[in-house]
């Protein structure tokens, strides 16, 4: 009987459904038609640039757009709760800080809060360890973004290499 080795599904966990440029070229519409009703986006290079707390008008209009297009739309990132409160908070979002992606907890709780099934939930994040590797553990749609800044933590960069090394393989795949 055929077995996945170790890699094989390592790699597909860590393989995002759909990659784009930044959360503006998700196209709603066909989310709504691969029957996602609920987008879980994290926040730090994804929606704002590492430690910014500023929003801008695009991105306020972008979660609106998302909420007319009849998506639920929540926060989870890792940062501590004070700085993703006040964004989330900007924003009229639900959130989830310190969720420790890529542990499923904080995707499966704003999940219930949507009442939606896993497969009916998108999750959107620059990078491959935590939030693609969390929402494909959790069994949700994924997309990749490009990360919005290059001011990151020197943990992060050494991290990207890795995760070259792992698109490049999935894409070859
Ligand atoms: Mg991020």
């Amino acid at each position: 009987m055929f077995q996945p080795g170790f890699e094989v599904s390592t790699l597909s966990l860590l393989k995002p459904d759909e990659m784009v440029d930044s959360v503006y070229e998700i196209d709603l519409k066909r989310l709504k038609e691969l029957g996602i009703c609920g987008i879980i986006t994290d926040l730090d290079n994804t929606l704002v640039a590492w430690r910014s707390c500023e929003i801008t008008d695009i991105l306020a209009q972008w979660v609106q757009n998302v909420r007319a297009a009849g998506l639920k739309i929540a926060v989870v990132s890792n940062n501590s709760s004070a700085r993703v409160q006040e964004l989330a908070n900007k924003l009229g979002v639900a959130y989830v800080a310190k969720a420790i992606k890529p542990r499923r907890k904080a995707f499966r709780k704003i999940a219930d809060e949507f009442k939606l099934t896993p497969e009916k939930v998108a999750v959107v994040g620059d990078q491959l360890f935590t939030d693609i590797l969390g929402g494909n553990r959790s069994g949700m749609y994924t997309i990749l973004v490009t990360p919005i800044s290059k001011q990151e933590f020197i943990g992060t960069k050494i991290v990207r290499c890795f995760e070259r090394f792992f698109v490049n393989r999935t894409k070859k795949a």
